[in-house]
C-alpha cells in the first residue's frame, strides 16, 4: 500500500520537475541545436534525473548490502553512456572535452547525495522503507517511459526497441526470483 503511494509520489516528482523546468518534450541528444537555453536545460534534466537514481541506491543499501551494491553497480554502468551522450551534446556546443566530462560528472552529484540522504533517512526510520522503494520504482519507470524510450526511437527501429525492452523486463522478473 505505502509502496504504491510512494510510486505515485515518485511519478509526480519526475513529472513536476520536468514541468517546472519546462523540459517535458526536450530531446536530450540534439547535437545541432544552438540556443544557450537548450544547453542549460540538458544539464538541468541530467541533474534532476540522477536524483531518484540516488534514492534507489540508498534504499537498496538499506534492504541489503548485496542488493545495494548490485543497484550501485547497475547505476554506475548506466552513468557511462549517459555521460558520454551529455559530453557529446556539450562538445558540439563548443565546450572543451575536459570541461564537458567534468560537467557530466557534476550532474551525477545529485545521485551520490540522494543515495547518502535516503540511506540515512530510511535506516533511521524503517517505516519509510516501502515509501522510498515505491518512490524509486515509480520515478525510474516513469523516467524510462518519458525520457529514455522516446529518445531511443530516434536511434533504433520499433522492433529492436520492443525486443530490448521485453528482454530487459524478463531479466528483471527473473532477478525478482532471487530475493536478497
Ligand atoms: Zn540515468
Amino acid at each position: 500500500m505505502h509502496g504504491g503511494l510512494g510510486a505515485g509520489v515518485g511519478i509526480l516528482f519526475v513529472w513536476f520537475t520536468h514541468a517546472a523546468a519546462g523540459t517535458e518534450e526536450l530531446d536530450l541528444n540534439r547535437v545541432g541545436e544552438t540556443s544557450d537555453v537548450y544547453g542549460y536545460k540538458v544539464l538541468l534534466v541530467n541533474t534532476l534525473h540522477s536524483a531518484p537514481e540516488g534514492v534507489a541506491i540508498g534504499t537498496a543499501m538499506v534492504v541489503s548490502p548485496t542488493f545495494g551494491i548490485f543497484v550501485a553497480i547497475a547505476m554506475a554502468v548506466h552513468n557511462i553512456p549517459e555521460a558520454t551522450a551529455l559530453s557529446a551534446v556539450l562538445r558540439v556546443r563548443g565546450v572543451r572535452l575536459d570541461n564537458a566530462a567534468g560537467l557530466a560528472v557534476v550532474t551525477n552529484i545529485t545521485q551520490v547525495l540522494l543515495a547518502i540522504v535516503s540511506y540515512a533517512i530510511v535506516s533511521a526510520a524503517p517505516g519509510a522503507l516501502p515509501w522510498a522503494l515505491g518512490f524509486a520504482v515509480g520515478a525510474l519507470i516513469y523516467l524510462v517511459m518519458a525520457e529514455l524510450l522516446p529518445e531511443s526511437y530516434h536511434q533504433a527501429g520499433h522492433t529492436t526497441i520492443a525486443l530490448v525492452t521485453v528482454v530487459a523486463m524478463g531479466i528483471v522478473v527473473l532477478l525478482g526470483g532471487f530475493q536478497p
